[in-house]
């Protein structure tokens, strides 16, 4: 993680910003995660934070204690809103959101 980012002038759009190679959004290179051995590989914040997620969630797979069963029912729960869409919700939406970037 601590190889400079490569940005190359076929990762670059006409306004300086490059692709998230997970969903596709554009931002500057500095507001971007880049891999360490592929610093090309660009993810957005948000890609960045889902993967984070994924990558706990693949750990907690197996393990029985409180603290896994408590991140289980934590995952369903947002699920269950991202299901409901609630997470665009005017009133409640933004503040889901961000709750769910502190959640498992
Ligand atoms: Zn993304």
């Amino acid at each position: 993680m601590s190889a400079e980012p490569i940005v190359t002038a076929v990762d670059l759009n006409d306004e300086g910003r490059v692709w998230c190679w997970c969903c596709g959004s554009t931002d500057s290179p500095d507001r971007m995660v880049h891999l360490g051995d592929h610093p090309e590989v660009h993810l957005c914040l948000q890609c960045a934070h889902f993967v984070h997620q994924q990558a706990w969630e693949i750990e907690d797979v197996g393990k029985h204690g409180p603290a896994a069963f408590a991140r289980d029912q934590f995952r369903n729960l947002r699920a269950e809103v991202i299901r409901r869409g609630w997470h665009h919700n005017k009133l409640m939406g933004g503040k889901l959101r961000w709750l769910g970037k502190y959640l498992p």
